[in-house]
């Protein structure tokens, strides 16, 4: 069956990577070479459970057979055209994603990072041309501890030190508040020229930071009542991960747009989406909007290369119904209730762990240690000899994020191996 085997050992991979890559990542020391749903297989043959999924982008599963078999299909068919043409896959794909959603209109590119900047573009250009904010004035309000991405703009407004000291000059135009605060974002509103507020529903990078339940619905009606486009950056959070179809539809996890969602939804005007809208299989994001702000943006004004094209537009199409089909979001909702409700009663007693938090299958331990100590990932690295595969966050953080296709079962093994794993550590 897997023809395409390494010849490598993981040391001998992990040595080339050093001497000729760039060391822009500090990975866990293991190569993988094989997945499959839950499951991914070092070079060796060793399996473990993978509890990142890459960055929620395999919320589907590792190499999911109907969307692999997309990626066949529409390889051998047509690959790229750019948008000089038309193409036979993208039409279909914008009507499918935007009525999943409930929004009028999307704007395909490739990465997350792009996405954001498109909405950014989107925003800034929104303001001058319908709000009538003067030229170059236009204010973007940010969270602190945000990740929206790696580009110069992006970086711009981050607080971290690593992403950001020494990569200026730094693009102006963004203005820092804290985040879970709703008062500081009334205050923040009430300045002249806020044209959007760019926001994580829940802050992944950061540590799977968990606002206050009310805090989307009260900045979406902040938002409103300052004209100001509220844009959910959900690239992490999207797509069923956090036990709803997004993490901005609240207690809601019915998988497509409805009518009871309404009483907890804090509907975006711009929805920013990437990683699991491929499930893994292909870089793809989205930026989704209504038509009075998406018509701002006409021919020439911005674009991709890659961005929208037909072999894209399929695995995407796909990998939504995939979420759909196997009621992903309301199994992310059950096993991660079952999860921290695990992790909860082990905590109790535990010395070494302070408290699990997130919501669905986006969840987070915070060690019992100092920030700056490699308590963390002390931990990943034994979880890796056990079987289980995660990494530290910012700050002694251990974020867990099982691929959603997971069953109890499998949930409780790992469950176990992860409270073994820790016992060793209590000390
Ligand atoms: C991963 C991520 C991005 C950036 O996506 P890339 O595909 O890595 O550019 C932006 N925002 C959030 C919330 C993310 O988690």
């Amino acid at each position: 069956m897997h023809t395409l085997q390494s010849q490598l050992t993981s040391a001998e991979a992990i040595a080339l990577e050093d001497k000729h890559g760039a060391h822009n990542y500090h990975p866990l020391p293991v190569v993988l070479d094989r997945g499959e749903g839950v499951y991914v297989w070092d070079v060796e043959g060793k399996r473990y459970y993978d509890f990142l999924s890459a960055y929620s982008a395999v919320n589907q599963g590792h190499c999911h057979p109907r969307i692999v078999k997309t990626v066949k299909e529409q390889a051998e068919k047509l690959t790229l055209t750019s948008r000089a043409f038309y193409n036979s896959r993208l039409g279909e794909f914008e009507k499918y994603i935007t009525a999943y959603f409930g929004f009028d209109k999307v704007l395909p590119m490739n990465t997350g990072a792009e996405a954001v900047e498109t909405a950014i573009k989107l925003c800034r250009k929104w303001a001058y041309e319908k709000k009538g904010i003067a030229e170059n004035e236009a204010v973007i309000l940010v969270a602190e501890n945000n990740f929206h991405g790696r580009t110069t703009t992006v970086i711009s407004f981050s607080n971290d030190e690593d992403a950001r000291k020494h990569f200026g000059p730094y693009t102006p135009g963004f203005v820092t508040i804290p985040y879970n605060d709703s008062e500081a974002l009334a205050k923040a509103l009430a300045e002249k020229n806020v044209a959007g507020l760019l926001i994580e529903p829940i802050q992944g990078e950061a540590g799977v930071n968990t606002p206050a339940d009310g805090y989307m619905r009260e900045a979406r009606s902040l938002c409103n009542e300052h004209e100001v486009l509220f844009m959910a950056d959900e690239i992490q959070t999207g797509i069923a991960r956090t036990g709803s179809l997004l993490a901005v539809c609240g207690n809601c996890s019915c998988t497509s747009h409805c009518e009871r969602q309404e009483a907890t939804y804090a509907r975006p005007d711009v929805l920013i989406l990437g990683k699991a809208l491929s499930g893994g299989a292909y870089p793809v994001s989205a930026v989704l909007a209504d038509n009075a702000i998406m018509d701002v943006i006409k021919p020439g004004q911005h674009g991709s290369t890659f961005g929208g094209n037909p072999l894209a537009a399929a695995i995407a199409t796909t990998a939504l119904e995939v979420v759909r089909d196997e009621h992903l979001a309301q199994n992310a909702r059950a096993l991660g209730t079952r999860f921290r409700a695990e992790m909860n009663a082990y905590i109790k007693n535990s010395r070494i762990v302070k408290l699990v938090r997130g919501r669905g299958l986006l969840n987070a331990i915070v060690i019992n240690d100092r920030e700056d100590s490699s308590t963390a990932w002390d931990i990943c690295v034994k979880l890796k000899d056990n079987g289980l595969l995660a990494k530290p966050t910012h700050g002694n953080i251990i974020r867990f994020a099982p691929p959603l296709v997971m069953t109890e079962e499998q949930l409780m093994e790992c469950i176990n191996i992860i409270t073994d794993t820790l016992k060793a550590f209590e000390g």
